[in-house]
């Protein structure tokens, strides 16, 4: 589970920009326009706008060092960023989908995504999830309409994972393009297009950017496909990502290899503590898969058997035994170390349920068990958090 030495170097250095030759840290191009030094010059600029910086909601010279640096961890030939990871997903669809098409969701999807994919309908693009993560469950999902493939893995709340290269051949052989939300392993941990998966999307608001502190989105993926996605989504919509903003992920980055080696370690040390205690029935993590022994749950020596996953992250969820709302607030309400809160990804660790009290049908459509929680192992250190667990499970 070793970080790739050249993402390393990607994350921490190569930001110099023209005008700053040296400068470790690229400087914020807090300009809206870029005056040209002849009208012709403008004219050619205003023709490409994908690869010439005429004004800021196109390209920025702080964000497109951004946009390599992310493009360059993926593997990926250009990247797009965007004022959230919720306008990266929306210049997908809107970018890339026409009235009449289909869109399929494999794996449990972050919410948000799924009500966007319901806003659609009113445009005339229809969708379907999947939740068995079976290639076949899949093959027998698509439609003949089907334009785009989006996937999660790990997927949200129970984070399964899926076969991406598997999933990806079967799009590819009947030209569906294939989207992945890579927010949990980012690209240190899971690179989709190398094994063949065309886009990949990123929630820089969560371990990209790692301080609680910026929304942002990034899409990564072809030449052909970003450029589709600028003319016809990012530069009319105006989701752009702020030169600041930009900047807060490109600090970021430079300690992403550092915190994700600590928030993995000790993801796995409270995972494989709760695992052991007799009020939890089992632990959701990629590292934990179901078996028949005690309880159910065994670790695997590897994240995912066929590699896909080179590490794992802090996000994962346990269930209670007897799990059920009551339980599950108690438990949440005693934690002090914890905070609770949405979002993961950052220094502090968080916690949350699926669970609202009024909700459990809901939950059970969606193959949701009850008594689940989630949490996001911040850099406390996990003896700490283990402490804070073991005080609020004697709640209960
Ligand atoms: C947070 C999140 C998003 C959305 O990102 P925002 O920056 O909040 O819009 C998308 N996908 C996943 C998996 C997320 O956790």
């Amino acid at each position: 589970m070793a970080i790739d030495p050249r993402d390393a170097e990607i994350c921490i250095h190569g930001t110099d920009l023209d005008r700053a030759p040296g400068a470790v840290v690229p400087p914020i191009a807090q300009t809206a326009l870029f005056a040209h030094r002849s009208f012709d010059q403008l004219i050619t600029g205003l023709g490409a706008e994908h690869c010439h910086q005429v004004y800021t909601r196109g390209c920025n010279p702080t964000v497109q060092a951004l946009e390599d640096k992310l493009a360059a961890l993926e593997r990926g030939e250009a990247c797009r960023c965007f004022a959230s990871g919720m306008a990266a997903i929306s210049a997908v669809f809107l970018g890339l989908l026409e009235a009449g098409d289909h869109v399929l969701f494999v794996n449990h999807t972050y919410g948000p995504t799924l009500q966007l994919a319901q806003h659609l309908e009113r445009f005339d693009v229809a969708h379907d999830v999947v939740l068995d993560v079976d290639p076949e469950a899949v093959t027998k999902a698509l439609k003949p309409e089907t334009r785009l493939l989006w996937m999660e893995s790990p997927g949200t709340m129970l984070f399964r994972t899926l076969d991406l290269a598997a999933l990806a051949a079967l799009a590819r052989s009947r030209q569906i393009v294939t989207a992945i939300d890579n927010s949990w392993a980012t690209p240190l941990f899971q690179k989709p297009l190398p094994l063949g998966v065309d886009l990949a999307v990123h929630a820089c608001s969560k371990y990209l950017g790692g301080h609680s502190d910026v929304i942002a989105g990034a899409v990564v993926g072809s030449e052909a496909l970003m450029e589709q996605i600028f003319y016809r989504a990012l530069l009319l919509n105006g989701g752009i990502l702020a030169p600041f903003d930009a900047w807060l992920v490109i600090r970021g980055l430079r300690t992403l290899p550092a915190r994700m080696r600590q928030h993995q370690d000790d993801a796995i040390a409270v995972a494989r503590w709760l695992d052991r205690q007799p009020k939890v029935r089992r632990v959701h993590h990629p590292r934990f898969r179901e078996t028949t022994s005690r309880r159910g749950t065994s670790e695997n020596s590897t994240p995912s058997e066929d590699g896909q996953l080179t590490g794992t992250s802090g996000l994962f969820s346990f269930e209670l035994v007897n799990g059920d709302f009551d339980r599950v607030r108690r438990v949440i309400d005693a934690l002090t170390v914890f905070r609770i809160g949405v979002s993961w990804g950052g220094p502090e660790s968080l916690v949350i349920s699926p669970e609202r009290g009024d909700n459990a049908e809901q939950l059970k459509q969606q193959g949701i068990p009850p008594g689940l929680i989630r949490l996001s192992i911040g850099l406390e250190g996990a003896e700490t958090l283990i402490d804070d667990l073991e005080h609020a499970l004697a709640r209960i």
